[in-house]
């Protein structure tokens, strides 16, 4: 159970500042918390948030955290920054990044786009602005990703995954639907190679890897 409520929901890690890799998930440059079976959590939000300002022309660089301790922040890193004010810091063990929900962004570009569209993905300036920090956004709960999720694909495995989909809503065309299926599993051991050697975190294939496993696991054949 997570203990922060906000509007309503309880939202972040069990413990501030403590985190392993089931109760949080890596986004570039930092971690945010992964959710619970209530809420998609942080960092999807972030990273299909940051797949809408690249695909609307910001640059990748630009909407990372700050630096090391710029989303979740661990107790030490917590401490550390309250014996070394200024700048003002959080009393340990209460900051929304100890729960794995807030992020201070690197870039005035990616602020700006986060306050006209962070909305939309549970991304709130609200904490920023009350205490005068352009660069902080937490997450606030309740983002629901597009139905299809289908948002980090690249366009030929969206379009694989669109046509998958339907066929199997509409029960149709088996042998088309076995094809499809080969096609995506060998795109999805593709992707995996490929993070063996470049990492997981670069061209979305950490959320374009579990698209593909998810219609391509052997029971959803
Ligand atoms: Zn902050």
């Amino acid at each position: 159970m997570s203990p922060v409520a906000i509007n309503g929901q309880w939202l972040g890690v069990e413990t501030n500042g403590v985190f392993t890799n089931a109760n949080t998930d890596p986004i570039p440059g930092g971690r945010l918390w992964s959710g619970n079976g209530r809420d998609v959590g942080a960092a999807r939000a972030w990273l299909d948030a940051r797949a809408g300002y690249i695909s609307a022309g910001g640059r990748p660089g630009d909407f990372v955290p700050a630096g090391p301790n710029s989303s979740s922040r661990s107790r030490g890193a917590q401490d550390w920054f309250y014996r070394h004010q200024p700048p003002a810091a959080a009393v340990p063990y209460t900051s929304n990044h100890g729960w794995g929900l807030a992020v201070d962004v690197k870039t005035r570009e990616a602020a700006a786009w986060l306050m006209q569209n962070g909305p939309r993905y549970g991304l709130s300036h609200d904490e920023g602005a009350r205490v005068g920090e352009w660069w902080h956004f937490r997450y606030v709960g309740r983002y629901s990703p597009p139905r299809d999720g289908l948002a980090h694909l690249t366009r030929t495995e969206r379009q694989l995954c669109r046509e998958l989909d339907r066929l199997r809503r509409e029960g149709r065309d088996p042998a088309r639907r076995q094809q499809i299926t080969a096609d995506l599993t060998l795109q999805r051991k593709r992707i995996w190679k490929a993070a063996q050697s470049s990492g997981w975190d670069v061209r979305q294939r950490r959320t374009r890897y579990r698209s593909l496993l998810a219609r391509t696991a052997p029971h959803t054949a």
